[in-house]
């Protein structure tokens, strides 16, 4: 019996690859209906492919999750719009492949919570949540004491020093992955790595302080599990997203697929080394969201979205980013983590940024 997959955000670029790795083992799946925000034409072209239903516009993804049955949701749609179409595909009873972050970070005791509650598996599709997923193979509760996210550090790992005059372009032109714009700026700033630690915290229930953030600018170590007993579990891979995306759909299998294999005397050196907070401000400003508890991821995430959007308009500096989210992170009204609060702090959090 083939799987029936849902995919929202199917133009995208996880949407794209997570297309192609369908298209490797047409027996396996079944994809019933797809969702793209803007792209009609290459949304329809999809759907026509597979033989699947396509819904397009803003309510596009919750639609598709509420008119169809699937086993398993691909989540990859962009920021926040991600959260809805999650809940919904999870009161149906629906396995989630996650790749859009923004769902765990603004309300993850409340979506993981539901999960519990409906008995649906979460299938880390992000690079670094893969990485950790597969090396928890096997563990039970308790065992694995500290993960370790790798980072590439971005276009701006060592150079300029000073960022406030960087431009869209070059906050745009990642080292090593190709992504959407969103996901690209936020690893130019590092709330990308921020945001994946909240993300691994939920998923892996390991405390947020357990979480380590290391750079690796060659992004072949996706992430580490260090254990109770001293042992650590790395997985490797050139980089490559069909690898986690297609690990997300066929998991505990592992099929055959064309990837490009490690090959490690031509890579020669791994190397890794400590981020710079001073630099990426928004790693410190993840803590204190953290700390903070309640609804106050929502509201990073809320402002960066907006802050970002800013950025790429040319309307704040690069450096604007962070001070968005700080300045209402810093104002923002302490509410406890249910839908309807998380629902109003982001909304809170545009309005006051829109004054
Ligand atoms: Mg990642």
């Amino acid at each position: 019996m083939s799987k029936k997959i849902i995919i929202l955000g199917c133009t995208g670029s996880i949407g794209s690859n997570a297309a192609e790795v369908v298209r490797e083992h047409r027996g396996e799946f079944d994809v019933v209906a797809v969702s793209a925000l803007r792209s009609r034409e290459r949304c329809d072209a999809l759907a026509r492919e597979f033989g699947a239903k396509a819904y397009c516009g803003p309510e596009g993804a919750l639609r598709a999750v509420e008119e169809n049955d699937a086993d398993v949701c691909l989540v990859a749609t962009v920021g926040m719009s991600g959260l809805k179409p999650t809940v919904a595909a999870i009161e149906k009873g629906m396995d989630i492949a996650l790749a859009t972050k923004e769902v765990l970070v603004m309300a993850g005791e409340y979506v993981m919570g539901l999960a519990r509650e409906k008995g649906v598996r979460f299938l880390p599709v992000d690079s670094e949540h893969s990485a950790i997923f597969q090396c928890m193979a096997g563990a039970a509760a308790g065992e694995a004491e500290r993960l370790v996210l790798t980072a590439s550090g971005g276009p701006f790992l060592d150079s300029p020093a000073d960022l406030s005059s960087v431009t869209v372009r070059q906050a745009l032109a990642h080292p090593r992955w190709k992504m959407g714009p969103k996901v690209s700026i936020d690893s130019a700033t590092m709330m990308n790595k921020g945001f994946e630690s909240i993300e691994a915290s939920w998923l892996f229930g390991v405390p947020a302080d357990a979480i380590d953030i290391v750079i690796h600018p060659e992004s072949i170590v996706h992430s580490l599990v260090t254990f109770v007993d001293g042992a650590t579990l790395a997985q490797l891979s050139p980089p490559d997203m069909k690898v986690a995306i297609q690990y997300a759909l066929t998991a505990p299998r592992r099929l055959p697929s064309p990837r490009a294999k490690l090959d490690l005397a031509a890579i020669g050196a791994l190397t890794f080394r400590k981020p710079d907070y001073a630099r990426f401000p928004a790693l410190s400003l993840v803590k204190e969201a953290c700390r903070l508890g309640g609804c106050s991821p929502a509201v990073l995430a809320a402002a960066d979205e907006w802050a970002v959007d800013a950025f790429i308009k040319g309307k704040i500096p690069f450096t604007g980013i962070a001070a968005a989210v700080e300045e209402c992170l810093e104002s923002a009204p302490r509410m406890e983590c249910t839908l309807p609060a998380v629902e109003e702090a982001a909304r809170w959090t545009i309005e006051r940024l829109e004054k």
